[in-house]
Parts: structure tokens; sequence; C-alpha cells
């Protein structure tokens, strides 16, 4: 009876999908990243012979000494232990001559940290659990040492029992107990050893640190201001290692690398950190070919090997088309319904507001076609999209329904000449269930506003059953040719960098930088995986008076606050490239985690703050005297 409670029990716990994987392969075998495989001692130094998660039938006989966590105890007879490579069942035994042994392991609370020394016995025939890598034996207890007990826990450390965010985060020491986190932490300590292994031993790179302590660099993102005892003087926390990797060129180190801690005060966003890491490359004597080779060998390399192998090269399109195909600048190209430009059939249209977009310059009409959206999307779901461009965009959207019995039920039906409906359904490959988004406007936004109808509707879909991104799939793409320059979002008529000011414009669009600056082409490059931006970089500007005239004249910046660098570009500058890739994006987006937050040991919170430790957090003046510094609290503060 007893035995077939501890069999069954795990049945109850024995989690579906992933985890299921994770918790029944001991971690270490899952994580193999990369071509070699090698099995790490787990067990030199310390007080255990052996791990919970290795036992097997071939160590049967053996005595061992195991080091753990309580997961669960069964009628006073199995406990079963816990450590960062699996799960073990552990008899308790029950003769008198045991009864201190007995008692420990009995009184001891869930979680308490024990260490118990035994024999590996094969367990009862019947008895054995094959959803369990151990699950052919367990071990005999003889001697048994509690190391330290537990108290009574916020959350039980279970990775089946939900618990909020803001609760794991307050407790995340608990939380890092999980065999997810674990999984993530390991996949990611892995996945960057073989990135050092690539770039260093194979490639000749050098790793190199860079300060943490700098100064403003003009443009781009905010940065965290640090005081000095200095009165009036601030360090700032650098938004990337941008300017040190340039001078490192210069110092003729040829080719840099570094795990970069980065740092931007950009506020909260779903998938952004105030502190994150880059893989932070340069390299001299590079064109934009030889940076995303580079690039597509290392992620081959650190490929973590229970996944397909990468296939490169990968794709690459140009910026002009990610924005026309699917209205941004980073697509998720594991599915189509790409934005179809279709003003030519609606030149001679009596509809309006169609006939007022295309008669402005830019003008244009374009649709999406949402394959199986009549058997998906719900009326009101229509509504809620049209709302959506309307309130977001200011876009008007006009859903198509082209049954094939022509009826169509459109808000402008009886205005479509049979013509348009003919060729619109010739242009766009439409089915007899698929419904059409239409739009008309300026050509950017009209596609910007259907590129993101093009996302909520394959959400919607796909929470309505439809199959549209096999979650198996990693799609990765260059984007490439974005514009040098953007107009400044608060004032249009000045330019700001698209990616950061050292960038290099491309070769055929020199001249063009003295008379249209803002049609310039830069030699910038974003690689995108399943529609999230994971790296960018470019070749750089390595002739200090270009660098010079964009910074002073084009782009009105202080020329000032970079004169180490202009000054260093003309002391014999090699050309040089790099890149960063998003560490902890990419990360997530591998092992699938829904937040990048579940791949960083100690992330903020959505507001930046330290839920555990409650950084950031208030000094007493004394403190701040030393930096002349004098907070002027906000009237409506509490502090
Ligand atoms: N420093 C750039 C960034 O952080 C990347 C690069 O240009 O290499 O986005």
């Amino acid at each position: 009876m007893f035995c077939w409670l501890s069999r069954q029990y795990w049945g109850f716990s024995t989690p579906t999908g992933r985890m299921a994987h994770l918790i029944r392969g001991s971690l270490s075998r899952t994580l193999v990243v990369g071509s070699q495989r090698r099995t790490p001692e787990f067990s030199s130094f310390v007080a255990r012979t052996n791990t919970c998660g290795e036992l097997r039938s071939s160590h049967l006989g053996q005595e061992v000494t195991l080091c753990g966590w309580i997961q669960y105890r069964r009628q006073n007879i199995f406990l079963v232990l816990r450590d960062f490579h699996g799960l073990v069942q552990v008899v308790i035994p029950q003769e008198e001559s045991a009864a201190s042994v007995k008692k420990i392991l009995c009184e001891a609370p869930v979680e308490s940290v024990v260490q118990v020394s035994g024999t590996v016995i094969s367990r009862p025939p019947g008895q054995e659990n094959p959803k369990m890598p151990t699950g052919e034996i367990e071990v005999k207890v003889k001697t048994a040492e509690l190391l330290n007990s537990c108290k009574k826990l916020p959350f039980e450390i279970k990775d089946f029992v939900k618990k909020t965010e803001a609760l794991r985060l307050q407790y995340r020491y608990l939380d890092l107990r999980s065999f997810q986190m674990q999984y993530n932490l390991r996949l990611r300590s892995q996945m960057v050893m073989k990135m050092r292994e690539y770039l260093c031993n194979l490639h000749g790179f050098v790793d190199i640190e860079t300060p943490t302590l700098f100064k403003r660099t003009p443009g781009g993102a905010k940065e965290f201001v640090i005081p000095s005892r200095e009165p009036g003087k601030f360090y700032c926390l650098p938004q990337s290692p941008q300017q040190f990797k340039q001078l490192l060129m210069v110092g003729g180190l040829d080719r840099y690398f570094q795990v970069a801690r980065c740092y931007r005060d950009e506020g909260s966003r779903p998938d952004r950190q105030p502190e994150f890491t880059q893989i932070d490359i340069e390299m001299s004597f590079v064109d934009q070919t030889g940076i995303r080779s580079l690039i597509e060998g290392l992620l081959q390399y650190s490929w973590p090997n229970d996944k397909d192998p990468l296939v490169v090269p990968f794709p690459s399109m140009t910026f002009a088309e990610a924005l026309a195909s699917y209205g941004t600048d980073k697509p998720d190209t594991r599915f189509g319904m790409k934005i179809i430009d279709i003003s030519d059939m609606f030149r001679n249209t009596e509809v309006g507001f169609l006939q007022d977009a295309l008669s402005k310059p830019q003008g244009a009409v374009k649709a999406i076609c949402i394959s199986e959206g009549a058997k998906y999307l719900k009326r009101k779901d229509i509504e809620s999209i049209r709302k959506f461009a309307a309130d977001h965009f200011n876009q008007e959207v006009l859903p198509v329904f082209p049954k094939a019995n022509r009826n169509w039920n459109t808000p402008v039906a009886q205005s479509i000449l049979e013509e348009q409906r003919s060729g619109l359904i010739k242009l766009m490959e439409i089915q007899e269930d698929d419904v059409v988004l239409l739009t008309a406007g300026e050509h950017k936004k009209a596609c910007s506003v259907l590129g993101k109808l093009r996302l909520e509707c394959a959400d919607l879909l796909e929470a309505r059953g439809s199959v549209l991104r096999d979650p198996a799939l990693f799609s990765f793409l260059w984007v490439v040719d974005f514009p040098l320059f953007l107009p400044k979002e608060e004032n249009p008529g000045e330019l700001e960098s698209a990616h950061h000011p050292f960038t290099a414009p491309h070769p055929s669009d020199l001249q063009l930088l003295y008379t249209e600056p803002e049609k310039v082409r830069s030699q910038h490059y974003d690689l995108v995986l399943n529609g999230s931006e994971i790296g960018g970089g470019s070749i750089r500007i390595h002739d200090a008076e270009l660098q010079h005239y964009i910074l002073a004249t084009l782009l009105k910046e202080d020329v000032k606050l970079l004169s180490h660098l202009l000054q260093a570009l003309g002391f014999g500058a090699p050309p040089h490239g790099g890149i960063a890739l998003g560490l902890d994006r990419l990360i997530c987006l591998v092992t699938g985690a829904p937040s990048i937050r579940d791949v960083i040991a100690f992330p903020k919170s959505f507001r930046g703050h330290d839920l555990m430790s409650s950084a950031p957090e208030s000094l007493p003046p004394e403190e701040l005297k030393p930096y002349h510094i004098q907070v002027s609290w906000p009237a409506d503060s509490e502090a």
C-alpha cells in the first residue's frame, strides 16, 4: 500500500511538455550545447559522492553520500531528495536501531537541507518509475544529518504551483530552486561558454572588460547618472561599450569581445531591463558580410543540441522591404500574411477615403489576407481590430470577407467593382474563408498599422486553435540598408541617428550626405529572431572629419563630449565594425520563457525595482552630502 502510494505520487507530480523533459532527463544531459559532449565532474571538492540526479542501475550496490533538499516525504517511509541535477528516492530506515536517522528524516520540514549516506538498491519489481531517470533505483539510508531546517515557505517549491511574479521576485533565491529557472540559467551559462570558446579559441578574439563608470554619450538611450565627490560632476553608466570597443580597434586589439553589462534608463517595457547583457563584438578590417558570417557561425556553434541545428546563412531583407511587407523593421517571418500594395487596383475607385489617400504623395492602399479569418474571427474581433487601428494609428481599416458567393460583407461592398474584386482575389490569393483587412494612407503609416494588425490577428487565430507559428521554429533574419538618419520624433525638422552616430553611411550614398542626408542609407544591420530584434551593429565611421561633420553639422551634437574619440580616429584608426547580441532576449527565445526576467538570476521588476532588497532606496541627507546632492521631494511624495 505504501509503495503503491509512493509510485503513484510521481504520476501526480509529473509535469507535462518541456518541464517533463527537464525533470525526467537529468539537467546536465539535457543541456548539451554545441558539438562536443563532455560530462563535467559535479561532485569534486564537496561532501557528496554523487548528485541526486545521476544515480542509475549502474550504481547498484555503491555506497553513496548525497546532499540535497527534501522535496516530498511519503508515509514516513520514502523521501525524495532534490539537487540541481534531479530527484532521487531515499528509503527511510524503519529498524529500531536506526531510530535517530528515522527521526531526522521524518521530522525535517520539506525544503530542509540534508546529507544522507547509504546504499544504492534496486526498487522492488513493479515499483520502478519509468518517468524518473533515477526511477529504477532508490537509496537505502544508513546515516543522515540535518544540515539546515527550513522555516515555513512563502510558496511551495514546485514548478506546477502558480505564484505571482512579484512574489517570485521578492523571494528570488527560492524561485531559483525551480527546475525551470535552473534550466534557463544553466542553458544560458552553457551557451555563453560555447560563445567564448568560439570567439577566443577558434577565432582569436580577446575578452576585454571596459569601464562602467563613464560619461554621457550624445544621442541614443537615456543613461543612468552616478554622482561623484566633485561638486556638480557626474559619471554615467554606459548604454553599451560602443566608444571603448572602437577605441580598442584604434589601439590595435583587432578582435574584441565582452559579455558586457549595459545600462539604459528607459522606463518600463515588457521585454527590457534597466541593466542587461550583450555579447559585444568589434573587429578591424571587416565588412558587413564578415560580421554576418561571424555571428551565424557563433550561433550555430553555441546552439543547444536538443534543438534543430541552425541553417546558415540566415536570409536577409532590406529595411524598405521589411516595412513594406511586414510593417516593421523586425518582421516575424514564421508566417505569411504579408502586406500587399493594392493601390493600382483602386486608382479609379469611388470610395472616398481610398480616393483621398491615393491623391496624396506617398498615398497607398494596402491589405493583408488573414487565412481562414472568417472561420476563427468573430464580428467583435473585427470591431476591436478596427477600433485599435483608429485609436492608435488614427487609421480606418476595412474588413472584407470575400466569400465565394461574392456577397461581400463589407461596409463599402457596393462600391467595389467586379474587376477590383477578382483582381484582389487573384493578387492576394484569397481563399473562401479568408478575411482581408484593407487600409489606405501614407505608405509608412498604412504599413505600420497593418504590420501591427498582422501580429494581433496571428495571436487571435492562435488563441482560437489555428497553428500559425511552429514553436520549434527559429526564424532568423538580417535586416539591412537602414536609413542613416530619421526625423526626430519631437522635432521632425531635425535629424537623429537611426542606430547610433558612429554608424558609417552606405558607400553608394556618400554624396547625398551633403545634399539630401535624409536619403542616405547606412551600413547598419539588425539580427531578428521570430519577430524580436536580438542584435544590431554597423560598420563604423573611421574618418575623423566625416565623424565630425555628422555629429556637428547633421546631428547638431556637442562634439566636445566626443573629442577623445574624434582625436583617436585621427591617429590612424583602422576601418572597423561590430555588433552586439542581446543575450537576455536571445536566451529568452531559445528557452521559450515568457519574459526576459525568467532568464536573468536577479532581474528588476517592471518598474525597475529590486523587489527582494527594495532597491532603489532613499539615503539620509548626511550620506548625500559628500556628493553635494540635496533631494527636492515632489509635492505628492510620502518621504
Ligand atoms: N553598441 C550598439 C548597441 O548597443 C551595437 C553596435 O553597434 O555594435 O546597440
